[in-house]
Parts: C-alpha cells; sequence; structure tokens
C-alpha cells in the first residue's frame, strides 16, 4: 500500500449555539481537512482546526506546512513502513503540531485498513465506549445555571466551567452552577493560564472552603511555569491538571518529573497526532499519572482519531471531547458514535471515516 495522493480541504460546521469562552466567540468550526489515497484504493481523513491562539497553527501555517514540507515527504511511501513513516512526518517540519496530526490520524487509519483491525485495538482496545464532559458556556450566572440543567438533563454527569478573567464573577458563576446540578455532579474547571500561582492557590482554596466541590483544575498559571504550576499543585486543595503546559512528550515527562502536575491532557493538535500522544500516556502510566483526552473546537474527524486513543489506554480516565455534540450538524459518515455524553468506538478497521459531507477541496 503506496501513498499516492494527499488532497487538501476545508469543511464548515455550524454549532448548535455560539461558543464564549472569557476571551473569544465561535459561530461555527472551520478546519482543514486532508484526504490520503493509496495506489490500493484506499482513503484516509485527517482533520486540522485552526487554533492561532493556542498552537500558534492558523489555517495559512497548517496548510503551508502540509504542501511545502509534510505532504512531499510522505508521498511515494510505504504505509508498511509504518515507524519510519511516521518518524519521517514527525522530521519533515519543526512545530506545526496540528498539520502533523492530521496526517498521522490518516497514516494510522490506512495501517489499521491494511491489516484490517480499528486503530483503538492495534494500540491496546482496553473498551469500546467512553463517556464525556460537556462544556458550560460562560455567561451570567443565571444563564449558565438554566444551561446546567439542561445539560443534566440530556444526561451529562460531569461539566466542564472556564474561569479566569473576573475572580469574584468566576465564584458567582460556579455557585450558580453547584446549585443547579446539584451534590452528584461532577465539576472541572478550566482556568487558561488565566492566574499567578499565588492567585490560583487562594481561589481554588476559597472556591473549596465554599462547597463547591471542584473535581480538577486545568492549567491555572502560564504554561511555561513549570515551577508555578508545581507551586499550585503543591499548596491548593483542588486537583491539578497541565494542559498548555504540555504539548511533547518531553514536557510531559518534565512535569511529572518535577511533580509538577496531578493529571496530564492529552490533545492531538498540541502533540502532533497519536504516535507522540502514545509517548505521553506511557510516560503517564509509568509516573502514575493519570490523563484526560481533550480536543480543540473540531469536528469529528479528529475527535474520532482521540476516541480510538481513548478507548485503547486505560490511563486515559477523564474525556473532554464535547466538540461534535457542540456542532448542530454531522457532515462525517462512519466513525465513533456520539449520544450526549456516550461516546461509541466504530470496529471497522482503520478509524473508520468513510466520507466527508460538504468537502470543499482546495486543489
Ligand atoms: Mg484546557
Amino acid at each position: 500500500m503506496k501513498i499516492t495522493e494527499v488532497r487538501l480541504g476545508t469543511i464548515s460546521v455550524p454549532l448548535r449555539v455560539p461558543f464564549k469562552t472569557a476571551l473569544r466567540t465561535v459561530n461555527s468550526v472551520e478546519d482543514i481537512i486532508v484526504e490520503v489515497h493509496t495506489d490500493t484504493g484506499h482513503v484516509a481523513y485527517g482533520e486540522a482546526p485552526p487554533t492561532g491562539a493556542i498552537t500558534g497553527d492558523t489555517s495559512g501555517a497548517i496548510l503551508g506546512a502540509l504542501r511545502d514540507h509534510i505532504i512531499k515527504s510522505i508521498v511515494g511511501r510505504e504505509v508498511d513502513d509504518f515507524e519510519n513513516l511516521l518518524q519521517t512526518l514527525n522530521k519533515s517540519i519543526v512545530h506545526n503540531t496540528s498539520a502533523k496530526a492530521a496526517v498521522d490520524m490518516a497514516l494510522y487509519d490506512l495501517y489499521g485498513q491494511m491489516y484490517k483491525i480499528p486503530v483503538y485495538k492495534m494500540l491496546g482496545g482496553s473498551r469500546n465506549n467512553i463517556v464525556t464532559d460537556i462544556t458550560i458556556s460562560v455567561n451570567d450566572p443565571e444563564e449558565m445555571a438554566r444551561d446546567t440543567r439542561t445539560a443534566i438533563a440530556r444526561g451529562y454527569d460531569t461539566l466542564k466551567i472556564k474561569v479566569g478573567a473576573n475572580p469574584a464573577l468566576d465564584i458567582a458563576r460556579l455557585k450558580a452552577v453547584r446549585e443547579a446540578a446539584g451534590p452528584d455532579i461532577k465539576l472541572r474547571i478550566d482556568a487558561n493560564q488565566a492566574w499567578s500561582p499565588k492567585q490560583a492557590v487562594r481561589l481554588l482554596n476559597q472556591m473549596q472552603d465554599l462547597g463547591l466541590d471542584i473535581e480538577f483544575v486545568e492549567q491555572p498559571v502560564p504554561g511555561a511555569d513549570f515551577e508555578g504550576l508545581k507551586y499550585v499543585t503543591e499548596r491548593a486543595y483542588v486537583p491539578v491538571m497541565a494542559d498548555e503546559s504540555v504539548f511533547s512528550p518531553a514536557d510531559a515527562v518534565k512535569i511529572m518529573q518535577m511533580g509538577a502536575a496531578d493529571l496530564v491532557n492529552i490533545k492531538l493538535m498540541k502533540c502532533g497526532g497519536l504516535y507522540n500522544a502514545l509517548k505521553i500516556a506511557t510516560a503517564a502510566e509509568v509516573y502514575g499519572v493519570e490523563c484526560m483526552i481533550g480536543c480543540m473546537l473540531e469536528a469529528k474527524v479528529s475527535v474520532n482519531a482521540a476516541v480510538h486513543l481513548a478507548c485503547a489506554k486505560n490511563v486515559i480516565t477523564k474525556i473532554d471531547l464535547d466538540g461534535p455534540v457542540l456542532c448542530s450538524e454531522d457532515p462525517i459518515v462512519g466513525g465513533a458514535v456520539f449520544e450526549e455524553q456516550n461516546i461509541t468506538v466504530s470496529n471497522a478497521p482503520g478509524l473508520g471515516v468513510i466520507a466527508i459531507e460538504g468537502l470543499r477541496y482546495l486543489d
């Protein structure tokens, strides 16, 4: 099975309701798609969301990395030369993890198709069903309480809340959500690097004293401040998860060696795909650190690859893959089935994505 061509395209998927964080409002998912063809007639897909504010990968950067570096390094290569092919991909250009992730997942898809095994089975196959949280958009407390009741009525038992812009308002919002949710629903929060270490400790311990019962906090301090993250981890009553601090496997190992976080968030777009995500998962197994699998605002092609990873590995105990359920339509044929919080992986060979409706080719 030889790679003959890689075509590029885009998809646009509207969201059910605008997605609001402290920093931005988004109305639709606009992602780059790669479509990899082989001489055997097999086709595989990958997806990269432009998330310049997080990864630095704009749509122009993703397309440039693919066209000028990545595609020419893999066209003509045998899929069966898998390990070497993945290393070639990772060496084809520095950084550009979103573009690499899109191609990485397509290569895993092809390898699985070739040997007729679903990727999650190939990587371990611990389960075929996972349960995701859902993010409650940042609004005034009353509206967030309403959204909380709606999410619980839809069956969710774990909610994620973005915090960080305004501590007093954050506390008011979390109080409203906890009151609406009752004691049995899990609440996890994501500060997206907003706080200083001392501010984080003070706020997190205040939240626990108020009985908000926070399951864990994602990235309380700036990503580069490993010492600050460790400071919070050692002093806050709330478990701390590293997200923006961990892009590469080397970042993950350093965070774990330092004991700088209790948990690590793996995202394919940060680390460059399944090949590197597996290294982070293995490091976490060695250090006894549990992982979450997360996503950007992504459609189902790339989230489906994350589902395969999560279904392969027991060390991934927390799931934040609500991208597809935030979308109002699903143009992806095949792949995992998303039924509110329950996600069931596909048993088709490879990743199981068969077609993408509305794919607009760029070439
Ligand atoms: Mg996060």
